[in-house]
């Protein structure tokens, strides 16, 4: 896989800094049942990098000092993890909002039937990849035969009574462009899912989040391989809002990887452009526990325009709906 750091490093992108933490966001390890062409992450179920119960502990023990607002599991597939289950009953037993980052396909898998049963019963917000709506795309995009599971795995979160109307179990959905190229407006976008969905398979959700593709890991190196990687970076500079940047989420998020190192956010997590903190190569979730970050420099460079361009992008979707 080409490396696109290199191409990155030198930025003009401006120099921000962190405001109260509110998110963390825990990747549980790269193991995933699915390879997706666009997985910044490069997971797949040959992955065997998993985060340690020592590790989810230190986490619990984060949350619970800096008072959290929200937990966000993301993974490869989160719910691989031995101890993911573990983690969201000790979360919510302390009142701590969980969102699980969950590719549906995973309802399916040998040893997750009881998974949406699970998740409805600890009340954990469901965060759901559907690059589009029309089954050819989103199986050019995951693989064969993801789009037909997906679809089951929604009317099952549904039956539970995730996104039907008055209904505290929230489920929305995740789109993200086909190819180098800006998403559509968020609003219109969520318009287009809700009839198509609705009317042809009856799934109901609360939102959907728009998301930009970085150019980083397996679309990075995509990018470079079909000699659109200028042009891509050149659309997303080009796309520059500069309202955007008091809401990039690595101001309140921080992202923590399966070895309990902390970054900025899950991108720079997976460039491994680490959390720049009193001038340690590395700083472990363990050392912040009882920390202030508010005010810490966030480590940018040129993949940072991803998450300004257009209508700008976050974990959360659009930063300018
Ligand atoms: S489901 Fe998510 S984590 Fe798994 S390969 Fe696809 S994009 Fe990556
Ligand atoms: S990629 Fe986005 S979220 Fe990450 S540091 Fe850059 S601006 Fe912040």
């Amino acid at each position: 896989m080409h490396a696109t750091l290199p191409l990155m490093r030198q930025s003009e992108f401006p120099a921000i800094q962190r405001q109260r933490l509110e998110t963390l966001q825990v990747n549980l390890g790269y193991k995933c049942n699915q390879t997706c062409v666009h997985c910044h992450v490069n997971a797949g179920p040959t992955r065997s990098e998993m985060m340690s119960l020592e590790t989810v502990n230190d986490v619990l023990a984060f949350t619970q000092a800096s008072r959290i607002a929200k937990l966000d599991l993301t993974g490869g597939a989160p719910e691989l993890n031995p101890h993911f289950r573990h983690l969201v009953r000790a979360a919510r037993g302390h009142g701590v909002p969980v969102m699980d980052r969950c590719n549906l396909t995973i309802l399916e898998q040998p040893g997750q039937e009881d998974l949406a049963q699970f998740l409805a019963g600890q009340q954990v917000e469901v965060v759901a990849s559907l690059p589009c709506y029309l089954e050819e795309n989103v199986d050019r995009q995951r693989g064969k035969g993801v789009f037909d599971a997906s679809i089951r795995a929604l009317r099952t979160l549904n039956r539970l009574g995730y996104g039907q109307p008055g209904s505290e179990l929230e489920l929305s959905l995740v789109y993200n462009p086909q190819g180098p190229v800006l998403p559509p407006a968020q609003d219109q976008l969520k318009t287009d899912y809700r009839a198509h969905l609705g009317e042809r398979y009856d799934i109901v959700f609360n939102e959907l989040y728009v998301l930009t593709n970085m150019p980083i890991q397996r679309f990075g190196s995509m990018l470079i391989s079909t000699g659109q990687f200028v042009h891509y970076m050149d659309l997303l500079k080009n796309a520059y809002q500069s309202a955007n940047l008091g809401n990039v989420m690595c101001r309140s998020l921080l992202s923590v990887d399966w070895r309990g190192y902390v970054y900025d956010c899950d991108f720079n997590q997976m460039l491994g452009l680490p959390l720049a903190y009193q001038g340690r190569a590395k700083t472990h979730l363990r050392e912040l526990i009882g920390r202030d970050l508010t005010n810490n420099p966030i480590v940018v460079a040129d993949h940072c325009y991803g998450c300004t361009a257009g209508q700008g992008s976050s974990c959360g979707g659009a930063l300018a709906t």
